[in-house]
Order: structure tokens, then C-alpha cells, then sequence
């Protein structure tokens, strides 16, 4: 292994192999090490993905990795009230439910072409420091230890991150803002094969269960609860069984796999840089907190922080004041609609069945131009304006 690269990226999920693709584009010498002998292999993902990402982070659409391409999204509420949305309006998770293992080898091999050098089985195991100063990792690559000098570090090592705490960025989130997930890949079920459907109300609590079809008769179908509401470990699977065995068209479903794992659903952090170090995707925690989407927002960050990485190489400037630039892209992209379905979650986690019913009957009524958490509020506004009570904040 070499001994020294301007850029080291840790993690080749989205964020990753963006970021590595965008640094190498913009002419810095760049190494991207993932932990795993195989990219984009054993990914807890439901795979939705919105078409609109793909040109914000210039990805090509390769066939190979679309499982299924949806027409639209549809919210159902406890009582049966169902609420459609077309594709484009959607948000983060509606357009392709993809192979999310093809799509992570396809955007590491876009990284590998744009000249990034790429080791896989190799693992960050603590930021190397000579007088206090950050000069490179500690990395183990197939069972031996090297240390590699580089001049800026970009942690895209996704939920569980090391390299923020490493570097002494505060990641830290509260248990009311993260999500326990469980799904399965469930095959010989009857679903529509072109909707991505969420379920809201007691059936999650905190959270939703949904159904994203990876072709006419098999979909990943999970659930996500708020943390602090889950009482044992066990409790996110048992409501997703409860919930499938009351599913007439999930009578005869057969498991395929299974993947459980936690996702942070919180207000943007304060500050994902320092000296020497940027953090992309979820090890910057920049999961919608109302969708739980974050490929998109993996690759729209690990673009600006990789070209930001490039330029600063070219300006011999590696500090936390440089990677503002980094900070202030992302968060004009996606800062404020973070925020602001951070604090709608918060509120939505506290509505009855009763109201769920309401406000999804009314949304299907009255339709929608573009789903976003501000335009459902003023709908409601006008109809049961003692429901916005709760949301006023927010208008
Ligand atoms: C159950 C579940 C369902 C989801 N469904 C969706 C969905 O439908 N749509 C959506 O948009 N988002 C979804 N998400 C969120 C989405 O999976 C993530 O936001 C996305 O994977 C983030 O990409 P990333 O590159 O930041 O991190 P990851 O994809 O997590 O990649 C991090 C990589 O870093 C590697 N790594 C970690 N530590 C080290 C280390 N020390 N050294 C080297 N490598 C390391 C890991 O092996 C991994 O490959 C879901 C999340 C969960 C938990």
C-alpha cells in the first residue's frame, strides 16, 4: 500500500465512492478503504431512490441496478385512507427501488475511473496525529496494520461513524432521534408493483412500516420505531410480524433475508468539519428525519465535500475555516428542509389513529402539487384547523 495520499475516504457506501469520485475528478491523489471484503454487500437498505438525485450528483442510470421503477408513493393511514403521490413530487425515496449492492460496486467503479485507488478488507482503526496535528490514519488491510499519511480525511463510515468522534466532531444524537429498524425481503406476496407504500399510525409507533416492491411479487417490507419508545430489542420485529400476518395478500409470503439496524432521524448537526477532517452521509447524520431516506443526501454531500477536498489540495489549505465551503453546500441543499421534517416528525410521532385517518383522508381529497411537510401543513390549515395547533411553528 502507498505510503501517503492528499485524500483518504473512509466507507465506500454512496457517500464514499462519491466523495472519492469527485476528490480523484478534481486531480487529488485519492485512496478509498472500505472495512468489508465486498462493496456494497450486506447494506440494511429499502432501496428507494429518488430519480431527481441521480443528476444532482451526476450518476449515470445504469439498468443494471433498478430493481423496479414506481409510478408514485402512497400513504395509507390505520383506518384504510389512502393518500397517492406521483414519483416526481415524492421525495427522497420514490422513483427506482434499486440493487442496492450493484448500485454501491457501480458508484466505487465510477470512483476507480475518475482515478481513485480503492482497497477493500481495510479498515480505519484511529486518526493518526505527530504533535496534536492530524497527518493520516491508522488503517488494517487484510489482517496488517499501516499507517498512511494523507492531508484530509473524509469519514463516510455511515451510522456507527468512528472518524467524527476520532477527530473530536460531536456526532452525538439523542435516542429520541434515532429509528430501530428491522425488514425483510418477502417474496410470493400480492403488492402493486408500482407504489412504494408507507403505513403510519399504531402499527409503528414513532415510526412507519413500508412496503417498496422489488418486482411484481417481492418487496422489502420493514418497519422503523423511535427508539425511545421501543421497550426490548425484539419489539420492532414483533410489530413488523403482527403486522404482515394481518396482510391477506402476505398470507403465503416466503423470507428471503433479513437486516435490522438504527438510523438517525435528527436536526442537522452544528458542525460536520474540522481541521483536516470532513464527514458525508450518515456519519454527518443527514438522514431525513421524516422519510429515513439518506442515499440521496450521501451522494449529494460526498460530491460537494470531494470537490471541496480537491480545491483545498490545489490551495495547500486543509482547516476547518476552508471546508466552510463544504458546510455551506450541503446545508443550502438540504439544511433547512432537515430541520424543519425534524421537528414535523416530532409532532407526527404523537397523533392518534383517529387523526392519522383525518389528515391522510384529507390529503387524498384535496391532492397535492409537491409533497412537502410545509404544504401538507397549509392544506390542513384550512380544514381542521385545530389540528395545525400542534404544527403552527412550522408554517
Ligand atoms: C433499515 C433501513 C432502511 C433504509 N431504507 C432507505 C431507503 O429506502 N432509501 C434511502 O435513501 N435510505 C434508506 N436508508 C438509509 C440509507 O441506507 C443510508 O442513508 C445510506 O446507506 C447512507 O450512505 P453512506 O455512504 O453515508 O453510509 P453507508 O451506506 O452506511 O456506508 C458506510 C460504509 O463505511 C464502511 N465502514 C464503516 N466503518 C469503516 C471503517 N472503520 N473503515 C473502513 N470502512 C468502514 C461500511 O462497511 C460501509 O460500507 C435506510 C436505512 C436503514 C437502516
Amino acid at each position: 500500500m502507498q505510503k501517503e495520499y492528499d485524500v483518504i475516504v473512509v466507507g465506500a457506501g454512496p457517500g464514499g465512492s462519491t466523495a472519492a469520485r469527485f476528490a480523484a475528478m478534481g486531480g487529488a491523489k485519492t485512496l478509498l478503504i472500505e472495512k468489508r471484503q465486498e462493496i456494497g454487500t450486506h447494506v440494511r437498505c429499502g432501496e428507494g431512490l429518488a430519480k431527481g438525485l441521480l443528476d444532482m450528483a451526476e450518476i449515470p442510470v445504469d439498468r443494471n441496478w433498478i430493481a423496479c421503477e414506481v409510478d408514485g408513493a402512497r400513504i395509507i393511514s390505520p383506518g384504510g385512507m389512502k393518500f397517492e403521490v406521483d414519483e416526481a413530487k415524492a421525495g427522497n425515496e420514490t422513483g427506482y427501488v434499486i440493487e442496492r449492492d450493484l448500485f454501491d460496486r457501480a458508484l466505487a467503479k465510477l470512483a476507480g475511473e475518475a482515478g481513485a485507488d480503492i482497497k477493500v478488507k481495510t479498515s480505519a482503526l484511529g486518526i493518526w496525529k505527530e504533535n496534536g496535528k492530524i497527518v493520516g490514519l491508522h488503517l488494517i488491510s487484510n489482517g496488517e496494520k499501516h499507517d498512511v499519511r494523507c492531508k484530509i480525511i473524509i469519514g463516510a463510515d455511515g451510522y456507527e461513524s468512528q472518524v467524527g468522534r476520532w477527530a473530536g466532531i460531536d456526532t452525538t444524537i439523542a435516542d429520541s432521534d434515532i429509528m430501530t429498524c428491522v425488514q425483510y425481503r418477502l417474496t410470493n406476496i400480492q403488492i402493486d408493483s408500482k407504489y412504494t407504500e408507507f403505513y403510519a399510525g399504531s402499527c409503528a409507533p414513532g415510526g412507519y412500516i413500508w412496503v417498496f416492491p422489488k418486482n411484481e411479487n417481492t418487496a422489502n417490507v420493514g418497519i422503523g420505531l423511535g427508539a425511545h419508545i421501543v421497550k426490548h430489542g425484539g419489539e420492532p420485529k414483533e410489530y413488523l410480524d403482527r403486522w404482515i400476518a394481518k396482510q391477506p395478500g402476505m398470507k403465503n409470503a416466503v423470507q428471503l433475508d433479513m437486516v435490522a439496524g438504527g438510523c438517525s432521524i435528527n436536526a442537522p448537526l452544528d458542525s460536520v468539519v474540522c481541521d483536516h477532517v470532513m464527514l458525508v452521509g450518515d456519519a454527518a447524520r443527514m438522514i431525513d428525519p421524516m422519510t429515513g431516506g439518506g442515499i440521496a443526501h450521501a451522494c449529494m454531500s460526498g460530491m460537494q465535500a470531494g470537490k471541496v477536498a480537491a480545491d483545498a489540495i490545489k490551495a495547500k489549505d486543509y482547516s476547518k475555516q476552508f471546508f466552510q465551503t463544504y458546510e455551506k453546500a450541503w446545508r443550502g441543499k438540504i439544511e433547512e428542509k432537515l430541520f424543519r421534517n425534524w421537528m414535523a416528525t416530532e409532532k407526527v410521532q404523537k397523533l392518534s389513529d383517529e387523526t392519522f385517518d383525518k389528515l391522510i383522508g384529507l390529503l387524498a381529497e384535496v391532492g397535492m402539487e409537491n409533497i412537502s411537510v410545509f404544504n401538507i401543513l397549509k392544506a390542513i390549515k384550512d380544514r381542521y384547523p385545530e389540528l395545525v395547533k400542534e404544527f403552527e411553528d412550522l408554517l
